[in-house]
């Protein structure tokens, strides 16, 4: 049975479809459950700064919630849940814990998108990689990870090794960083998310690392499913490969919440 807990909506500026044709790629596709996930607007910025590239507006968030309540009410045969992606900036966590005690969120994605303000996801600032010590930068990033989940402003935590998109890993084995960060992870109560996008980016492998999958295990954490689509066409891609990653018992539905 499959579940997609991760889709983006064109008010974020970089995805397209309708909303609609969302819900109906799912449909087609016999996924049961699907929730939305778009990127929360840039809250930790002042408003001039926002790219709408890369974020909805703050205006445009509860239309974001009203279209959301309102396909759930049109199509009944499938189970659509309100989500949201929420960036994890340090320091900001205040502000954020406004604007998600504001609408009526069924979960919270958490995902570290930027590091001391650079947006190490995006393909336009993908240069800096080769000026740094990558294991370093896994050390950083990691932190970061942690330091979210702990903050417990999130339920699940998004492509927990989104690090590695462009395919800049440590030459040294990390799974150390992996074993402390789920142990970090299975105390704050959070879920971990298999995104299959990675399998779409140049590093071409689900996140997270099936060692780090591993080591969430052995911790008894449970896992839920997403695309990250940013198109129709991706809505549910490559999820059977994600849950054969775990298992079907440990993925997890908000059915059983
Ligand atoms: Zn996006
Ligand atoms: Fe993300
Ligand atoms: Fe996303
Ligand atoms: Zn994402």
């Amino acid at each position: 049975m499959l579940i997609d807990y991760h889709l983006h909506t064109a008010r974020c500026g970089h995805a397209r479809g309708t909303m609609e044709e969302y819900v109906n790629a799912a449909r087609a596709k016999g996924i049961v459950e699907i929730g939305f996930a778009d990127h929360i607007p840039m809250y930790w910025l002042p408003e001039e700064e926002r790219d709408p590239e890369l974020a909805m507006t703050m205006n445009e968030l509860p239309e974001y919630v009203n279209e959301v309540e309102d396909l759930r009410e049109r199509f009944k045969d499938i189970t659509i849940w309100l989500g949201i992606e929420a960036d994890y900036i340090p320091g900001e966590e205040e502000k954020l814990k406004q604007i998600l005690f504001n609408y009526p969120f069924d979960y919270v994605l958490g995902s570290v998108h930027y590091i001391d303000g650079w947006g190490f996801d995006n393909p336009s600032q993908v240069k800096k990689y080769s000026y740094m010590d990558i294991e370093k930068l896994y050390y950083k990033y990691f932190a970061l990870l942690k330091q979210a989940a702990r903050s417990k402003l999130f339920d699940i935590m998004a492509h927990p090794d989104l690090i590695k998109k462009f395919g800049y890993v440590p030459r040294q084995n990390i799974n150390n960083l992996y074993r402390e960060t789920s142990s970090v992870f299975k105390n704050a109560g959070v879920k971990v998310e298999l995104n299959t996008s990675g399998l779409r980016a140049p590093v071409g492998e689900i996140y997270p690392h099936y060692l780090f999958v591993q080591e969430c295990i052995n911790q008894g954490i449970k896992f839920t499913l997403g695309s990250d689509a940013h198109s129709p066409e991706d809505v549910g891609k490559d999820l059977d490969k994600a849950v054969q990653l775990a298992a079907p018992e440990l993925i997890s539905s908000f059915y059983n919440r």
